[in-house]
């Protein structure tokens, strides 16, 4: 059979973030700096959701032909497969339709999280939703096509070793570039765990379960070896939502990556509380470059009233301290516009995370995922259900003590202020550009422990100045998930 996996990079999505529902990117809001950031931006070329990999390696294996289409919809297609993201499912419904007209006995397949959350978009049309995890069809394809169109449960992988090794060879693997994790390209997604056990609830990725399954180390080394030979990748995002969480295997991880042919970058998204110094340390020798993590707001009433485990504020600056020190890149995660903030609650954020000093701060704007606890408890003060605004970039809760406009522009304000700042440049430009080590950027890169406690116990004073800065919008763990 021909298999056409039908995507769109429009509106910047990113559909592996938000837990498969997608974030779009911050448009930076024009003028110079905006030009500067939209010009970094443009450099990237991010990987498609990793599901189509591994649909293309499972329909393969299977004895398929597959063919990845960008906004077309190829004429000799057997069956059609959907990942939507929320920001674009207009394209992809009507896409959908486009096939219904022209290929009318073509079975439609929608996998991913909306297939689960949202089967109401779907209600209209011919189409088989996969709920659960799409790589069942390792398994699971003659049955689901020997079923009617409508929702099909498939339940989620057993063991994750089972399943073949992503297949890049049809997403120009060699253009791949996540430019604000890593500076050598090009770059591959991996996993090594899914799923989280942690209970925030505005998190898409506990919808679907709430434990965490491992692969073997030595699974997932042998896939880096793959990529290295095969797509020439120098570069791996790990996209497990909670790395870190097994200490054993991330120390076996490490040990084995460190055998690896070459040495390759690699980032990983995780709590701050589940990575030591030491085991910081060890990754960075073997090739860790940048962690993503949650910081998402200072305030512990509002954490806890989303099921958010606080951190020890000292321990979030100690970690970036750190991982400064280590040549670490650290991308945080900061959420505004919850439904109770007010100006004052948000420059808090914004003066918190100017303290923190991360190399990237994205503030992700408070976002109802369906389907999660907090879409059900915040449901009375959602004002906007057009889910094709939930990027993350754009308010659409009511709020008790300020517009929309002025989370608009509190947003922004987060941006610029953030980003143009002598602090921030002086901080972190020697892990953007090693070279202006030289200019007196950055600092020492060994410093122990105690050094950094008591650097970090007295928050640095911020002073502005206009420098042109990079920014990206997705976060992990201090993901674009609520944000
Ligand atoms: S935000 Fe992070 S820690 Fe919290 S549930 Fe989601 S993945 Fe887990």
């Amino acid at each position: 059979m021909q298999i056409v996996l039908w995507d769109t990079r429009q509106l910047d999505v990113s559909k592996d973030f938000a837990g498969g529902y997608g974030v779009g990117q911050y448009a930076s809001g024009g003028g110079f700096r905006g030009q500067v950031v939209r010009w970094f931006y443009k450099r990237d070329h991010r990987p498609p959701a990793m599901t189509f990999a591994y649909l293309t390696s499972i329909f393969r294996q299977l004895g398929h032909e597959v063919q990845y289409s960008e906004d077309q919809v190829p004429a000799n297609g057997d069956v059609y497969v959907f990942c939507p993201s929320l920001i674009t499912l207009n394209l992809e419904l009507a896409a959908i339709r486009e096939v219904v007209r022209q290929r009318p006995a073509a079975p439609i397949l929608v996998v991913g999280i909306l297939a689960t959350t949202l089967p109401e978009a779907f209600a209209d049309l011919p189409v088989r939703l996969i709920q659960g995890e799409p790589e069942q069809l390792l398994w699971k394809l003659d049955e689901v096509l020997n079923q009617k169109p409508g929702p099909i449960p498939v339940g989620s992988i057993k063991n994750l070793d089972d399943l073949p090794f992503p297949d890049w060879d049809l997403f120009e693997p060699k253009k791949l570039r996540i430019g604000y994790d890593f500076s050598q390209f090009p770059t591959g997604l991996i996993q090594q765990s899914r799923g989280c056990t942690f209970t925030c609830n505005y998190c898409p990725y506990i919808i679907i379960e709430n434990k965490t399954r491992f692969r073997s180390p030595e699974s997932v080394t042998d896939e880096m070896r793959r990529g290295m030979h095969d797509y020439g990748f120098r570069s791996f995002k790990f996209r497990d939502p909670l790395f870190g969480l097994d200490r054993k295997r991330v120390l076996r991880l490490a040990e084995l990556i460190g055998n690896l042919p070459r040495k390759v970058q690699f980032s990983i998204e995780s709590r701050i509380d589940l990575l030591r110094p030491e085991t910081l340390d060890l990754l960075k020798s073997v090739g860790l470059t940048s962690i993503t993590v949650g910081i998402e707001t200072p305030d512990e009433t509002t954490l806890k009233h989303y099921k958010r485990a606080p951190i020890n504020d000292d321990k979030q600056r100690v970690f970036v301290e750190t991982c400064r020190r280590l040549g670490i890149r650290t991308v945080a995660g900061f959420m505004i516009g919850f439904p109770e903030d007010t100006a004052q609650s948000i420059k808090a954020v914004l003066r918190y995370a100017k303290s923190v000093n991360p190399t990237f701060a994205n503030f992700n704007i408070v976002t109802p995922y369906p389907g999660t606890e907090f879409f059900d408890q915040a449901r009375e003060d959602i004002a906007d259900f057009d889910y094709t605004k939930y990027n993350v970039y754009t308010p659409v809760m009511r709020y008790q003590h300020l517009t929309h406009d002025d989370v608009r522009e509190w947003h922004a304000r987060c941006y610029q202020k953030y980003y143009f700042r002598w602090d921030w440049l002086k901080e972190n430009a020697h892990l953007l550009w090693p070279s202006t080590r030289w200019l007196g950027f950055g600092r020492p890169s060994v410093a122990t422990s105690k050094e950094i406690e008591a650097q970090a116990a007295t928050a640095p004073a911020t002073s502005q100045i206009s420098l042109p800065i990079v920014q990206n919008s997705s976060s992990s763990c201090g993901e674009s998930r609520a944000a």
